[in-house]
């Protein structure tokens, strides 16, 4: 039984109740009576992500993000899909099942992301239908190619086709397609972007009915700029080891906040919205959704007291609860996979260091 104030993202009210919890999940959330002075968040999710970026395998850098609150990723591994394919693709799923925390990833559209790149390996539109079929798989990721989906080309419309068969999203990258062509590409089924900069392109997409994710991460940083145009994600895109450290998903809710976003509304950008448009089991306080809570302070410095997954505490002030188990071993003979794996453990060291 947890108590406390809990934010609720279907009202957006803030009052105290006491949650119940059996096998994992919510099973009663009741109103109660009481001073509290703490609030209650579903845990944070950050919808679009490419891990690899952070250096670290999943399972080091679940170490890393759940202290910060962030519960689940939607993770596309197209960097890892460029030199490895398929199997890379897989590698990362293995080894982030080592760890409490929840991420889902997208099959990888666009490998190799243009033709006239050297990549290590091709992912073909059969491969992209066995990975949707995967457990933890749960859209299309970005597509990049809006040149082929405005020319209908096979191969790209197979893609997109194979995720729309089977009812799932499809992630967009279109940075400032406009007019026609933009409709043509939203026409195809693809349901988000998170390239725009300015709130003229986010208006003009979100108009036609794209879902727009705000990045704030450590390569684009699109908040200041879009935070008056009504986004419906905060997403990081991208992060470093060494901004990792410093905060991830709390640090960008801090900062929609100073930006002007109301709060309430940033943290549906980071629990409801993106759960409901990916069909996830967490990102609600509320019987049947995943028992994952974050206990912040307040809604203006979100500093992160407790983290709860699946009803369990997992991190405490700053600190990782979990006994690492050392994540997945490398396919034996799959020198790519182990260098990055080796590079993923030494910079876990480095992020637990501190901790
Ligand atoms: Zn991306």
């Amino acid at each position: 039984m947890i108590r406390g104030n809990i934010l609720n993202v279907f009202t957006g009210d803030i009052y105290p109740a006491e949650i119940e919890v059996a096998g994992g999940r919510v099973s009663c959330v009741r109103s109660i009576s009481g001073n509290f002075s703490d609030i209650i968040l579903p845990g944070f999710i950050d919808a679009h992500l490419h891990i690899e970026s952070s250096m670290l395998t999943p399972s080091s850098f679940a170490a890393a993000a759940i202290p910060h609150g962030t519960v689940s990723t939607i993770s596309d591994p197209h960097e890892i899909a460029n030199v490895m394919g398929v199997d890379g693709v897989r590698f990362m799923i293995d080894d982030a099942a080592a760890t409490p925390m929840k991420f889902y990833f997208t099959a990888p559209s666009c490998v190799p992301a243009t033709p006239f790149e050297t990549a290590g390996a091709e992912i073909t539109a059969r491969e992209i239908e066995e990975l949707l079929r995967m457990d933890s798989v749960v859209a299309l990721g970005e597509m990049m190619n809006f040149p082929g989906v405005i020319a209908g080309d096979d191969g790209v419309m197979a893609k997109i086709e194979a995720a729309r068969n089977l009812n799932m999203p499809v992630d967009g990258h279109a940075p400032l397609l406009s007019g026609d062509e933009l409709c043509t590409y939203i026409g195809a089924g693809i349901s988000t972007d998170h390239e725009c900069v300015s709130p003229e392109e986010v208006l003009e997409k979100r108009r036609l009915g794209m879902k727009i994710m705000a990045r704030e991460g450590s390569s684009a940083r699109n908040l200041r700029d879009l935070a008056a145009a009504g986004c419906d994600f905060l997403v990081s895109d991208d992060i470093h080891p060494a901004d990792l450290l410093e905060g991830y998903m709390d640090r960008i809710l801090r900062r929609a906040v100073d930006y002007g976003i109301d709060p309430v509304s940033a943290v549906q950008m980071v629990t409801i919205n993106p759960a409901e448009h990916y069909g996830l089991s967490t990102g609600a306080i509320a019987p049947g959704w995943d028992a994952d809570f974050v206990v912040v302070d307040s809604l203006r410095d979100f500093n992160v007291k407790r983290v709860y997954i699946d009803g369990r505490p997992v991190a405490e002030e700053g600190r990782y609860l979990i006994r690492r188990r050392g994540g997945t071993r490398a396919p034996p003979g799959n020198l790519k996979c182990l260098i990055f794996q080796l590079r993923g453990w030494m910079s876990g060291l480095r992020v637990m260091r501190p901790l």
